[in-house]
């Protein structure tokens, strides 16, 4: 009896040689594999058109009618058969290049035919080359024809008789000798029932031979919603078992150190969306539960403070707290923003990086090891083996780095009673459907708010003709006292072209920059890490007015006298990204610019996301074009994730029904959190069954 772990070999109409090539040509191995290989697109061969209503190229029709003419026209290459088909309305020309000889024989003029094929345009007349032709009888034009599914095939399948036609009779065969009980259904009925779903085998079913649009609606809809629906219970169900599994640290008091903080030293009020994320923290560090959360926020959204807050809350408890950022300069940064925050109260604040050595080192180890130092803050080096705590309570990771196994353990084991809270910041927004699926085992917090009075940055898009515009007003920002970013894109930092580029423009800068007026840093990969640091600590000390650069300095870097950032070639970087080096802008009190250069000619996509970036300030909303228009596989952060892969889903296009998906699914877990319900027996057997596909995703950030 065939069953969908069947080996496709034994399914008639295949065999061994044809299975060879099914597996390596389409990675189809078992019976499951070719039912889920989805039609990409259908024939719709349920209407037939009118000859002369056909007036647009590339559409795909179906005619009927009467064979006229038959003709051998052209020599040699050029040689084509020729014939006409008329309906009651008109007539259409239909041309062959091959198989002539054998054309000419099977076809009769005067015959009526049904003939489907693709529209062209040839000397402002349409004709349909290559149709495929069908006499017509009492059978094929009266009854209702169905809508045929087209399916992905390469050119090694159709040499084995595999082409659409032929991918098309095996899976009929496939669906109509699997036994009922292969295709069991997974949705409890009540489900099915209140969001009208159809059942999962006539799903299955209809969609490789719908009968008409809404048969085949229908089996998308069931199909895209048991994917995301399935997938959000078992990311919510594995987040709920983490939680109860690994116990955290309880910060029960709010004591002198958050008090004095929030009362006498922070110098604003707080924004609405950084007190509700603070609430969101305090909530989790309360329940005595592992925290691992991310919380998002725009770049000058205030993330600093948030994390700082929460520090001194784990503080007031008698736990020290680190802060870790991807960059010596951001470390520092922060190091010296905190130190100035917390400055006269009783906050000893440390700094550790690499460069710390000898001394200093020590002493900094031995007061993270004795307890006189509550915070530090600095680089990756803060999880070397060598770096002991006293009692370590919250780990806090500003711009999301991605932790392999072994140094996510050596974070864990910072404490040896329980492993540390951690709490992830990342500046670079998801939209919240992307964020649902990608950190779907994590908690998420969103500061969706700026502080008020923030003046937005002004874009624009300029090409070479405004060059020297472009170059006056950098002179005016400059005699302001401002500074001025130019980025180049460097894809790959050993891109050579990408460097001659660079340095180009950095010696016409120069040129119409010169010393000793103007001051310019240049930093890019192929500098050491040392002097880049050297060179990024001018600009920020206001030696230098110009900071050539690649988007090494896209992450975190504050400068807040930098008012301008111009975008080289921006027609190269994706929207994300753009939006990120924007954001090194507008940091301070004054009007900051974002001048977009490029070329005049822009493919469609590339104009759209320059457009966006004019229009709209919010990092959100640029997120949820960039998921439009790259799809989600490409976004920023989110490659090499294979938890992306859907049959069907399309996160940039089906976010109601993630949405719906994650309610439904948590709604069933806080009612019946191991699915023990005899509702759901079908949700725990599919669960049980498909346990081992959840190890990627225990992780953190
Ligand atoms: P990011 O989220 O990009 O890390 P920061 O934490 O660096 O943003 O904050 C950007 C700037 O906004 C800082 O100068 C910070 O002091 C200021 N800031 C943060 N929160 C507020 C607030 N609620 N009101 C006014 N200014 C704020
Ligand atoms: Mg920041």
């Amino acid at each position: 009896m065939l069953q969908l772990d069947s080996n496709i070999e034994y399914l008639k109409g295949v065999g061994p040689q044809r299975a060879d090539i099914l597996k390596t040509e389409l990675g189809i191995f078992t019976c499951r594999d070719l039912l889920l290989h989805f039609p990409f697109r259908y024939i719709d061969r349920t209407r037939f058109h009118r000859a002369k209503d056909v007036q647009q190229e590339g559409e795909q029709v179906q005619l009927r009618g009467v064979l006229r003419r038959l003709d051998t026209l052209g020599e040699g290459r050029t040689k084509r058969l020729v014939g006409t088909l008329r309906d009651e309305s008109g007539a259409m020309e239909l041309v062959w290049f091959q198989s002539v000889l054998w054309l000419e024989r099977t076809l009769s003029v005067g015959k009526e035919y049904i003939v489907f094929g693709r529209v062209n345009e040839f000397n402002g007349r349409f004709n349909i080359t290559h149709p495929e032709m069908e006499e017509a009888n009492p059978d094929n034009t009266q009854k209702a024809r169905t809508f045929d599914p087209v399916y992905p095939s390469t050119e090694k399948l159709t040499l084995k008789g595999l082409d659409a036609r032929g991918l098309r009779r095996l899976v009929r065969q496939l669906l109509d000798l699997l036994p009922e009980e292969a295709l069991p259904e997974t949705l409890p009925d009540y489900l099915t029932g209140r969001y009208k779903l159809i059942g999962r085998r006539e799903a299955l079913y209809k969609i490789h031979f719908p009968e008409t649009q809404s048969e085949l609606d229908q089996a998308t809809r069931r199909l895209k919603f048991e994917e995301l629906f399935l997938l959000q219970l078992r990311l919510l169900q594995l987040r709920e078992r983490r939680k109860i599994a690994s116990k955290g640290f309880v910060f029960e008091k709010i004591g002198d150190c958050f008090n004095v903080f929030y009362k006498e030293k922070l110098p604003f009020q707080l924004t609405n969306a950084q007190k509700r994320v603070l609430k969101e923290i305090r909530n989790d560090v309360l329940t005595g539960k592992h925290m691992n959360r991310l919380v998002q926020g725009d770049v000058g959204s205030g993330k600093t403070v948030v994390a700082l807050m929460t520090m001194l809350m784990a503080l007031d408890n008698g736990f020290q707290a680190c802060l870790m950022a991807p960059t010596e300069i951001l470390a520092r940064q922060h190091y010296e923003g905190l130190t100035a925050l917390t400055a006269d109260m009783e906050v000893n604040v440390g700094f550790l990086s690499g460069t710390i050595k000898g001394k200093k080192r020590n002493a900094l180890l031995q007061g993270l090891e004795n307890g006189s130092i509550h915070i530090v803050i600095g680089t990756h080096a803060l999880i070397e083996d060598w770096v002991v705590f006293q009692n370590l309570g919250i780990t806090i990771i500003d711009e999301q780095h991605r932790f392999g196994v072994e140094q996510r353990a050596k974070l864990w084991r910072k404490n040896p009673v329980a492993p540390p809270h951690v709490l992830v910041m990342t500046a670079t927004p998801i939209p919240r459907t992307l964020a649902m699926t990608l950190y779907g085992d994590l908690e998420v917090s969103v500061i969706d708010e700026l502080p008020p009075g923030r003046k937005p940055i002004t874009t624009t898009h300029k090409n070479e003709h405004h060059r020297l515009r472009v170059q006056g007003f950098m002179r005016e920002e400059i005699a302001k006292g401002r500074q001025i970013y130019v980025v180049y894109p460097m894809i790959e930092e050993t891109e050579k072209v990408d460097l001659q580029n660079l340095m180009a423009g950095y010696e016409a800068l120069s040129r119409d920059f010169p010393l000793p007026d103007y001051q310019i840093s240049i930093v890019h990969g192929k500098i050491k890490p040392a002097d880049k640091d050297f060179e990024m600590q001018r600009f920020v000390n206001r030696e230098t007015q110009i900071m050539v650069a690649t988007t090494v300095i896209e992450v975190g870097v504050n400068v807040p006298n930098a008012s301008v950032m111009i975008v080289e070639n921006a027609e190269r970087f994706g929207l994300s990204q753009l939006h990120q080096l924007r954001g090194r802008v507008g940091r301070g009190a004054e009007q900051s610019y974002c001048i977009l250069m490029t070329g005049f000619k822009l493919s469609a996509e590339g104009r759209e996301r320059i457009q966006t970036m004019c229009q709209t300030n919010d990092g959100f909303i640029i997120a949820e074009a960039d998921l439009r228009l790259r799809g989600p596989g490409n976004m920023e952060g989110t490659r090499q994730s294979g938890m992306l892969r859907f049959l069907l889903a399309d996160l940039a296009r089906d976010g109601q029904i993630v949405a719906a998906a994650r309610d439904i699914a948590a709604d069933i877990l806080e009612k019946d959190p191991y699915l023990e319900m005899p509702q759901h027996e079908r949700l725990r057997h599919y669960m049980e069954a498909h346990k081992k596909e959840t190890g990627l995703w225990s992780r953190i950030s």
